[in-house]
């Protein structure tokens, strides 16, 4: 009976450390389960924050590049009209006045909703992206 006992607690031992190297019958406990996923939550925290961080940059990037290209357009449309009725000091640019006039090929738009304005030095800024140039004239 003894000897008996102790082959029993013996097998399952053997049983048990084949059973955990096959993968069919290994389930996954629950801090592996929560550890995979605290590390996909945590990446997917990481990607968004680097995916809206790459967003912002694009729609500066891109909310600059417009204000660059109304700039030269007011300009060559003050060289040819010595007007100024596409702009007035903190009022919106008259953008289809330029777009209609050929002086901009394409509507610009700011991403994030800003309005393109003039201050009073003729330089364009974006209410949302640089709304410290609107005080440009008390400098
Ligand atoms: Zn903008």
């Amino acid at each position: 009976m003894d000897t008996k006992y102790a082959k029993r607690t013996y097998t399952p031992k053997t049983t048990k450390y084949v059973s955990s190297v096959t993968p069919s019958q290994s389930g996954y406990s629950w801090y592996e389960i929560t550890a995979v996923m605290l590390f996909v939550a945590g990446f997917i925290y990481v990607a968004s924050l680097q995916y809206f961080t790459i967003e912002d940059n694009v729609a500066f990037i891109s909310c600059r590049s417009a204000r660059q290209s109304i700039s030269t357009a007011i300009s060559e449309y003050k060289a040819d009209y010595s007007s100024s009725a596409v702009s007035h000091v903190k009022k919106n640019i008259n953008l289809k006045k330029l777009v209609d006039s050929k002086y901009l090929r394409y509507y610009p738009k700011c991403w994030c909703d800003g309005n393109f304005k003039l201050n009073s030095h003729d330089e364009v800024y974006c209410t949302f992206h640089t709304p410290e140039l609107e005080d440009a004239v008390k400098q």
